[in-house]
């Protein structure tokens, strides 16, 4: 199998669209605001999650692997993507779940058990080892055919697929924004410019001032070579992961009615809400073209 032929077994629809995007924002009159709709890549499959995983499910399909255990939260999109394409793949999948839900399955954990998912729910101090190598050499014991993937797909052998979706920008921009969880994604972004014409803006959807910043670090090939201009924005989380106050509600809520594009208050409605905050501030230069790419997540909101 060759990676369209995968994306076709899947569903994708990539190249995914850009288009522009007019919200009823103070001085949005001074920039050209796009979006890149990654959400529309699939249905199930979210956004970045496909531009993460794909690579990574290539070589599974390739060299016959018949196990991939992972990890995430009770409403990870990450799971949710990686179970389904698990399932459609005929590849068994245990997902590894801090918290135990056992009693009260997520929409996202009753679609795993529809897709046949084994789920180990784990405590959060079993979680917190999700990365040491006495923790995975346990599990690797257990399971000594498996292919373990990190939490969020976020990996050096994720970075290749993110770096497509430079590929499919055809026209000149200034600014490139999206959130920032594990910072897979903006580690791929980073990876693969290799024209700085533009700047990266990352939003923090926890507050992590430095940590994210590690973590892209962490991901990026070594020695790196990038010219990429980037930074992570730290003003937006409201108040931490998975934390979505009235007025953020609320801003999801105006913002889909009035464009008519679906956000989620985990991921898109915080940097959507920073946008509009860094466009009222003027931190964008008159005239500039700024590009947000639309990362999915919305089964999360359900
Ligand atoms: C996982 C996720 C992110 C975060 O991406 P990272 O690569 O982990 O930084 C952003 N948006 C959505 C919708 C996600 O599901």
């Amino acid at each position: 199998m060759n990676e369209l032929q995968l994306a076709q077994l899947l569903g994708i629809n990539q190249p995914s669209p850009i288009h522009p995007l007019c919200p009823n924002w103070q001085g949005i009159e001074n920039i050209n605001l796009l979006v890149k709709r990654d959400d529309l890549l699939h249905p199930i499959i979210s956004g970045n999650k496909w531009r993460k995983l794909k690579f990574a499910l290539l070589q599974a399909v390739q060299q016959q692997t018949q196990h991939i255990i992972s990890f995430g939260g009770g409403f990870s999109n990450h799971l949710h993507a990686l179970g389904y394409c698990c399932h459609k793949l005929n590849i068994q999948f245990t997902a590894i779940v801090r918290g135990d839900y056992s009693s009260n399955l997520s929409p996202m954990l009753q679609d795993l058990v529809k897709w046949k998912t084994n789920i180990q729910y784990v405590d959060r101090q079993t979680y917190q080892e999700r990365n040491s190598p006495a923790y995975l050499s346990q599990l690797i014991k257990h399971s000594p055919k498996a292919c373990i993937i990190p939490e969020g797909g976020s990996q050096q052998a994720a970075l290749k697929g993110v770096g497509e979706i430079l590929q499919e920008i055809t026209q000149p921009i200034d600014y490139l924004i999206l959130p920032v969880g594990s910072g897979g994604t903006l580690a791929g972004l980073v990876a693969n410019t290799n024209n700085p014409m533009y700047q990266l803006i990352g939003i923090g959807v926890l507050k992590g001032q430095d940590y994210l910043e590690s973590l892209v670090q962490a991901l990026l090939p070594n020695p790196h070579t990038t010219t990429a201009q980037w930074h992570i924005e730290h003003d937006y989380h409201f108040g931490g992961y998975g934390k979505s106050p009235e007025p953020l509600k609320q801003f999801c809520s105006d913002f889909t009615q009035n464009t008519q594009v679906p956000i989620e208050p985990v991921y898109s409605g915080k940097m959507f809400f920073a946008i509009q905050a860094l466009i009222a501030n003027q931190n964008f230069a008159p005239g500039s073209t700024v590009l947000a790419l639309h990362t999915g997540g919305l089964q999360g909101a359900r």
